[in-house]
């Protein structure tokens, strides 16, 4: 494995790194961090386990893609079953809509 950061190319140092998706915390993990930009790198053996755990808390695969469909004079948004049960939204949830910019839209859960 490199010493030195790919992106930065500052030194790189052995830690154990709380690894989080999505806001949850998904298990301790070795990894080496960046002293200067803080990009964490872990090896392939390492990634395969956070990859297990991630699937075990029920992490995995949650950013999907989706189309947008029709429905009378509204644009629908289709979100995945997995997703939807991970948020804790099902029919009749109220959420508010948030353009960030034109590119991304941000739906919050009253
Ligand atoms: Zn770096």
């Amino acid at each position: 494995m490199e010493n030195k950061c790919v992106l930065c190319k500052g030194s790189l140092k052995k830690k154990s790194v709380d690894y989080k998706l999505y806001g949850k915390s998904v298990g301790r993990f070795d990894a080496l961090v960046c002293g200067n930009c803080g990009e964490q790198w872990f090896d392939g053996e390492t990634s395969k386990k956070i990859e297990e755990a991630e699937q075990k808390a029920g992490l995995f695969g949650l950013s999907k893609e989706t189309k947008i469909s029709y429905s009378g004079n509204s644009l629908i948004i289709r979100i995945p079953k997995e997703l939807a049960k991970f948020m804790g939204i099902k029919k009749e949830t109220r959420v508010i809509l948030y353009p960030e910019n034109q590119d991304k839209l941000s739906v919050t859960i009253k």
